[in-house]
């Protein structure tokens, strides 16, 4: 016999488990399966940012002098492994075309009801969940580390003042009083107040499957690629035997394609690799918030397990074998602008950042399949992105009036 549940959720990261939790706390009993524990693939390892506060996309680079640099694999923010580039091109080329000044600003547009209310969107989930302790409302600062850099942010700035995010611009001195243990070794930074982090995204993931399993719901080891139709609902093969819904999410992050295909529903997902390690930090020196070095492409975050660096982006086949080179091309800066010690494990982590190309998440109904729906492609800002994702998704599957016009997420925008 199959266990019976209102909605089975696939994917145990931080967007799935937030829309099982969303979807019990309105009463509904959910199945949130996952073929590991929840948030142990990309949700574990980012930079820990909930960034209420982002104006554009991360974008393709333009400028001629760092695409070269790139294509000689020199640039510390990005890599990419010759082997794969033919079969990821199409993908490249639509981001390429995606990173002009206008599509940048019309995605900030529509993504602007979802950045607006992730701050208030984790806080709510975490005080619910007792995992407040995560939670610094301290903002983040970005470092320019030339007057070029600093100026090619001011028509960013500038369109962020313009639909509501507030950045403080400050000297070396200035970013010194709120971070002492930064050296002076960059020109200007912006303080972005809004901003928000955590300091273990792990557990915080944790935290919140735990609340969903006090609400009666249950969390299940399984493979969401048995998803199969059965007596007219959705099933799925799990270690506790077969569990049916009339609905069912893929919150499968950047393996939603293993289940979306089979099933003929294809997307333009590309996969944007990143890397952590974790560093003991010398001496007393400390970091109060995370801290982004921008034109070297690197991010500095405290974290319980130390100081945590996180690269840029690296283009490769989702399951290719790890190569950390950036790191070699990184730590010579990241050394000189914070007291960084040894690093504390023996490996760097390896994730994948699961992007579209106009950097919007894929959120809503499942063209072609009843009952089926799609909440992944959250790239950069799915930590962010995942609690206000799990509320719109359940306004959406509960009939409720969506907080946020949904349309701009649909997957059909892809034709
Ligand atoms: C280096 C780096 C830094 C980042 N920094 C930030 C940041 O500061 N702020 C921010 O907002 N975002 C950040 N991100 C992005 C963010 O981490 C991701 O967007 C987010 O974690 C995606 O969550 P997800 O739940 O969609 O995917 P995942 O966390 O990958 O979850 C997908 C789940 O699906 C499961 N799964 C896969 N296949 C199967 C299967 N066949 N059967 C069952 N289960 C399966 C996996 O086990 C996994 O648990 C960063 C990412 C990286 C790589």
């Amino acid at each position: 016999m199959a266990q019976r549940t209102d909605a089975i959720v696939l994917g145990a990261g931080i967007v799935g488990t937030s829309v099982a939790l969303q979807l019990a706390k309105r009463g509904l009993s959910v199945a949130l399966i996952d073929r590991r524990g929840p948030g142990e693939e990309t949700s574990y390892g980012n930079t820990g940012v909930i960034v209420g506060a982002s104006v554009f996309p991360t974008a393709f680079p333009r400028s001629l002098k760092k695409l070269i640099q790139v294509a000689l694999k020199r640039a510390p923010e990005a890599n990419y492994h010759w082997g794969d580039l033919l079969k990821i091109a199409p993908w490249l080329v639509s981001y390429y075309r995606f990173s002009s000044l206008e599509n940048l600003k019309d995605s900030a547009m529509k993504l602007r009801p979802l950045m607006s209310r992730a701050v208030a969107e984790h806080e709510t989930l975490l005080q619910d969940s007792g995992a407040m302790k995560y939670f610094r409302k301290t903002g983040w600062i970005t470092l320019y580390r030339s007057d070029a850099a600093f100026e090619a942010m001011k028509p960013q700035l500038e369109f962020g003042a313009q639909i509501g995010v507030a950045a403080q611009t400050l000297d070396a001195e200035g970013t010194r009083k709120l971070e002492p243990n930064l050296n002076p070794v960059f020109r200007h930074s912006l303080f972005w107040p809004d901003v928000a982090s955590l300091s273990n995204p792990l557990m915080v993931t944790r935290a919140y499957a735990a609340r969903l399993a006090a609400l009666g719901s249950v969390v299940i080891k399984g493979d969401a690629r048995s998803l199969h139709r059965a007596d007219g609902k959705w099933r799925v093969d799990t270690e506790s035997g077969p569990v049916d819904a009339e609905n069912v999410v893929v919150a499968l992050g950047p393996w939603s394609p293993d289940v979306l295909e089979p099933l003929g529903i294809r997307v333009p997902l590309g996969i944007k690799r990143g890397y952590h390690r974790h560093f003991d930090p010398k001496g007393n020196a400390s970091l109060t918030r995370p801290v982004i070095d921008t034109e070297i492409g690197y991010a500095l975050t405290p974290m319980e397990q130390g100081i945590r660096l996180t690269t840029g982006a690296e283009f490769a086949s989702r399951d290719a074998p790890a190569t950390p080179v950036q790191f070699d091309r990184l730590m010579p800066y990241a050394k000189e602008l914070f007291p960084l010690g040894e690093p504390n494990e023996a490996e760097p982590w390896l994730g994948r950042r699961p992007n579209m190309p106009d950097a919007l998440p894929v959120l809503g109904r499942a063209p072609g399949q009843k009952g089926l729906w799609l909440a992944f492609g959250h790239g950069h800002w799915g930590l962010t992105l995942g609690p206000v994702t799990g509320r719109l998704i359940a306004d959406m599957m509960t009939g409720a009036t969506p907080f946020a016009d949904p349309a701009p997420y649909r997957a059909e925008r892809f034709g």
